[in-house]
């Protein structure tokens, strides 16, 4: 499969180069240029198929040509310590938990392959550095899939205030390969920079500047495995239609979920669960898509007014608009629902959930009571409760256990630089230090 851009008359590249560069020269965002039907690799494996297993192999006729079934091996194993867990709750509802890697949110999935992928393609030549915006979570995860790989560096900035989740001792000045930078100013300061470094392209050509944010589809297509992993371990007790509850805020995981339907997977549809954040609600239901300023919820991953994978959802409804409309269900979860949701989920199921997976669970409850009884709807859970585990236990009126591994993310370090909002300060940095 070639990669085309969201934008017309672009002409197609190989996976490498999407990874590589990142962003198509016509400004648009990188997207499958077919649908590979992989049907015949994963609906004969079953749920005794690992997550490695199974990444190796729909990998290479995925990617045909690019990547031999050594190769993906060697990718899936080193990219994956860890694996999602399907927990079946009940006949109509099951849980698909994405919280089980180093940083406990489903963004590990994407970044580990992305990470594990780029050091497989540079092995024969070349250098690469990954630039990263992040104000948390995407920056301590970028850190825990990017450590100690080599020919990469991988800088990440970030807005004013406290750094946290990161290991100094995977910093370049200690020997290692990543690199935080405190920017003064805030996110958005920190984006209009990373697009300007991109703009430069004699600075993103010395030193082979790519991103580790889902513009970069090396990123976002490995998030298709385990939509395909889920259907494997439940196939066998399916009754009815198949639905995937989606917790939604720049619609990375959706669109993920829709290429893997592209790819063959036997679905009825996706329900995109979104906060109080539901502009793209109105485009899902046939009318015209206007951003909004976000406001803050309980799940505040999911605050997103302007979702940054807009143009992609939109280049995947220009096909078929209709076909997309009952495809696709939007569901909007406002926090009282939310915090109920948690509390439900833990009293008739045992199950803690942090307020993302609670905006799906609920999402679920009411495709279930609104008709689809004879289904069954997988709820993506993208965040360990854990990480917020205060309104968990706001929710739920009982302590939720905190794992050593993300406790040690609550402890704040020292960027490796401190610098003003301007390109030539963060070419300085960059230049400096490596
Ligand atoms: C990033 C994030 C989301 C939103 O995912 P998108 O792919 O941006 O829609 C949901 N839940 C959690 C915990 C997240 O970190």
């Amino acid at each position: 499969m070639k990669f085309i851009s969201t934008r017309a008359g672009g002409s197609s590249v190989s996976f490498k180069d999407a990874v590589l560069s990142c962003l198509p020269p016509d400004g648009g965002l990188y997207i499958p240029g077919s649908a590979v039907d992989l049907r015949q690799f994963f609906l004969y494996m079953d749920e005794s198929t690992t997550y490695p297993e199974l990444v190796a192999t729909v990998a290479p006729p995925l990617l045909e040509g690019e990547f031999n079934p050594f190769s993906a091996a060697r990718v899936a194993e080193s990219a994956f310590a860890f694996e999602p867990v399907v927990k079946r709750l009940d006949e109509n509802l099951s849980l698909l938990e994405l919280t089980n890697g180093p940083t406990g949110v489903f963004k590990d999935f994407g970044i580990a392959f992305l990470a594990a992928v780029m050091e497989e393609l540079l092995k024969k030549s070349g250098r690469a550095m990954t630039l990263t915006a992040s104000t948390g979570d995407t920056g301590s995860s970028v850190a825990h899939g990017f450590a100690g790989r080599n020919g990469i560096t991988s800088v990440i900035i970030y807005p004013r205030g406290p750094i946290r989740g990161l290991d100094a001792a995977s910093f370049v000045q200690n020997g290692g390969n990543i690199l935080p930078i405190r920017i003064d100013g805030t996110f958005d300061d920190c984006q209009r920079l990373i697009r300007e470094a991109f703009g430069d392209r004699p600075f993103a050509a010395r030193y082979g500047l790519t991103s580790a944010n889902t513009i970069n589809v090396g990123r976002l297509l490995p998030q298709v495995f385990y939509f395909l992993f889920a259907f494997l371990k439940l196939k066998r007790s399916l009754r009815g239609d198949l639905l995937f509850s989606v917790p939604s805020g720049n619609f990375g995981n959706l669109l993920a979920g829709l290429y893997a339907w592209k790819f063959g997977l036997p679905v009825r549809g996706f329900i995109a669960a979104m906060n109080a954040n539901d502009a793209v609600g109105d485009y899902l239901r046939g009318k015209a898509f206007a951003p909004r300023d976000p406001v803050q919820t309980v799940s505040s991953a999911m605050d997103v007014g302007n979702p940054s994978n807009f143009e992609r959802l939109s280049a995947f409804y220009r096909d078929a608009p209709a076909v997309m409309r009952h495809m696709v269900l939007p569901e909007s979860v406002d926090d009282a629902a939310t915090t109920a949701a948690m509390e439900r989920a833990w009293r008739k199921h045992g199950v803690l959930l942090d307020p993302h997976g609670a905006v799906g669970f609920a999402a679920a409850e009411r495709a279930i009571e609104g008709g689809f009884e004879y289904g069954h709807v997988v709820v993506l859970s993208t965040g360990h409760p854990a990480k917020r585990a205060w309104s968990t236990e706001r929710a739920i009126g009982a302590p939720c256990p905190i794992p050593e591994h993300l406790a040690s993310l609550g402890r704040e370090v020292d960027p490796v630089a401190s610098i003003p909002a301007r390109i030539d300060a963060l070419e300085a940095a960059i230049a400096g230090a490596c």
